[in-house]
Parts: C-alpha cells; structure tokens; sequence
C-alpha cells in the first residue's frame, strides 16, 4: 500500500506517555501516524524510534495555538495535556488552555477535515466520587476552584465541547475517560504515585505516601488501555467510556507492593495529603465489556515487573533527579 492509501491519524501529545503507546500501536496496524506535541511535559525518546519510518511525522507545536495539518486526515486522537498532579499544579493555565482551547482548535479541524475525533478524558470528571465504582452516568463531584479545578474542568469542558460538535455540526466523535494509567515511558519523576514509588524503592529512600494512605486507586497497564482505546476508536459509540482496570487497592498497598517487588528495605513515610485528593477510584467498565468487548487482561503484578524493567534500563543520572 503506498502511503497515500493509507489511513491518516493525527495524535497530539505524541512525544508523552499515553501518546507514544498510541504513535506505536497505529504504526503497527500500518496507519501514516503524524504526531504533534509541544514537549512541555513529553521526552522524544519515547518516540525517536519511529522518525526514520516513511508512515511517520512530526510537528513540534502547541495545540492550544490554531492547529494546521497539510492533507487529509481520517482520524484524530486528542491527547496532549498535562496529566500528572504535579505537572498540571506547576502549569496550570496551559492545561486549561490545551483542554479548552486545544480541543476546540482540534475539533474545528476534525470538522474541516470529515474525520472522526476521539478525546482523551479522565476519571477526574467525577472528582472525589460519592458512588463507588463510577459509571459513566455518575456526574461527579468536583471543586472547580480547588487546585485540581485546572485539570479537572478542563476535561469537563473538553467532553461538553466535543458532545457540541457532535449534536450541532454531527462531527465524529468519541471520549475516553482514562482511569490511572502505568507502564513504561511514564516519567520517573512526574510525580503520579506509581512512578514516585518506583524511584523511590530503586534509590533506597523511603516511600512518601500522602495523608493516612487509605486513600484507593485502581490501575490499569498501559497495553491494556491502548487496546481499549483502539477498540472505542473504531466503534460506533459516541457517548463517554470508561476505561481502566477496575482492581482497587489502597496507596499504602501499592506501596507495600512495590517494596517487596523491588526487594528493597524502604519503608513508608507519611506526608501531608494534597488538597482534593480523591479518597476513592474504581471504574464500572461494564459498558466497555459489552460494547467493546474489552476487558483488561495485565495483571499488576505482571504489569509492575514489565514497568520495573523498564526504569531500572534507564541512565542511572535519571534515577537521581527530582522536579518536586
Ligand atoms: P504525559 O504528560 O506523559 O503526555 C502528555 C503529552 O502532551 C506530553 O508529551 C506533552 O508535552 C503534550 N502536551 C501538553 N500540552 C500540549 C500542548 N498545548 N500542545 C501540544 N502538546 C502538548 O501524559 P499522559 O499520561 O500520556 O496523558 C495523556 C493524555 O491522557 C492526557 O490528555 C491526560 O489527561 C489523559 N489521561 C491520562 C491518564 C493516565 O493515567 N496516564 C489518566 C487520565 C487521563
Ligand atoms: N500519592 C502518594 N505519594 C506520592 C504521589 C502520590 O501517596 O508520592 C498518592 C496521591 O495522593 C493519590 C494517589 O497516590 O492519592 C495517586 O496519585 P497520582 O498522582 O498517581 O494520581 P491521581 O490519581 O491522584 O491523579
């Protein structure tokens, strides 16, 4: 097939987590992938292995800005924003910038260009949730002008604007409500807990758990949630899906987990608990089961190995540095 028979996506937020699994999986299913991030918080490493490939482009830009695509695009995925707690703390504005501004300039292009738009959305949405696990018809519980306001009202106001396009101009759209996502080329030290413990065990240190740790997350591997968004993509469902690993535990579990995984003899030291941290998160992925027959299949003991192996191949100067 040359390249012009080739379905086109574009994936803003190429070069940062979630993006890069997503740049390597449409490649493999031999999509032209062009991907665009303004590295604020991504690392082209995690994508340097696909810029001598023909079905490969970048564009180093910031989506939040009016976004320009030369040809014709079949597909978007919108996932450039700030994820991390303490990311999205120390730039605020720009993450309400590329949730608002950023995804109107990509909806107006997936408007300009007929192509289908999924969002990346999050767990977030439903705040610190009063029902447990949520589904996605719970409308969730959230501080707009608490700190994590920036974050989460961004990608409320993102999912409101892309059900907009869909009911006034019938756009083709698709949101993803990711819930806590690891695996490798996450951050070592973006600060989400998983990552943070990782390092924190490797470099012999304790294990900064916030508050009392009773506080529950639910995580899902990075394979897992890939596939899960390929398979909303090429769905016809356009209301919001959840989607994540409904296995809960609490922070001091996964703590305890991480320890023992890496054989070290750290232990937990307890810290003050961030204002609004969610005391409990658990997805109902019934809809994904039925509608996309997903279901995760990584368990975390697997998925924690994979992640450790992962980090412990890296420069060991990485190992040393700290952005909070
Ligand atoms: P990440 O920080 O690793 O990646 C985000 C990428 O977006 C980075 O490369 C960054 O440079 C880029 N970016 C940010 N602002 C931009 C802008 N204005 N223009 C262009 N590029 C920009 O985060 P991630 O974990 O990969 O998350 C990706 C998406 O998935 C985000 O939208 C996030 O809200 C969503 N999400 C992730 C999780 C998770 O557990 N990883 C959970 C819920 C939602
Ligand atoms: N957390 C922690 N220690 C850390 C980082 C995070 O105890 O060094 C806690 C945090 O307060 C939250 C949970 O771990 O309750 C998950 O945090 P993360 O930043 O990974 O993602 P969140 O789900 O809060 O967006």
């Amino acid at each position: 097939m040359d390249k012009q028979e080739k379905k086109r996506i574009l994936i803003t937020g190429a070069a940062g987590f979630l993006g890069s699994h997503l740049c390597d999986r449409f490649i493999a299913e031999d999509f032209h992938v062009i991907g665009m991030d303004n590295m604020i918080t991504g690392d082209l490493r995690n994508i340097e292995h696909l810029f001598k490939l023909p079905n490969f482009d970048f564009y180093h830009h910031d989506v939040s800005k009016f976004v320009h695509v030369p040809g014709k695009l079949d597909y978007i995925l919108h996932f450039a924003s700030p994820a991390s707690p303490v990311d999205y703390l120390r730039i605020p504005i720009q993450t309400l910038k590329v949730g608002s501004l950023g995804t109107h300039n990509l909806l107006g292009l997936a408007k300009s260009k007929c192509a289908r738009i999924l969002v990346a959305s999050t767990s977030e949405v439903y705040g610190d949730p009063l029902v447990s696990p949520q589904p996605e018809e719970y409308w969730g519980n959230v501080n707009p002008v608490g700190p994590r306001g920036v974050y989460d009202e961004a990608k409320r106001f993102q999912e409101a604007m892309t059900m907009a396009y869909h009911n006034v101009h019938g756009l083709d759209t698709r949101i993803v409500r990711i819930f806590n996502t690891y695996g490798p080329r996450m951050r070592l030290n973006d600060g989400r807990a998983l990552p943070t413990f990782i390092a924190q065990a490797l470099r012999g240190e304790d294990l900064t758990v916030f508050g009392d740790g009773s506080q529950t997350r639910s995580f899902c591997y990075v394979l897992d949630q890939i596939e899960g968004i390929f398979r909303l993509l090429l769905s016809d469902y356009t209301q919001p899906m959840n989607i994540g690993n409904p296995d809960e535990l609490t922070i001091n579990d996964m703590a305890r987990e991480i320890i023992a995984l890496t054989g070290n003899q750290s232990k937990i030291r307890y810290v003050s608990l961030p204002i609004d941290d969610p005391k409990q998160r658990r997805p109902d992925i019934g809809k994904a089961n039925r509608i996309l027959n997903w279901n995760p299949a990584v368990n975390r003991k697997e998925g924690l190995l994979q992640t450790l192996n992962y980090y412990k191949q890296l420069p060991s100067e990485e190992l040393k540095q700290k952005n909070f």
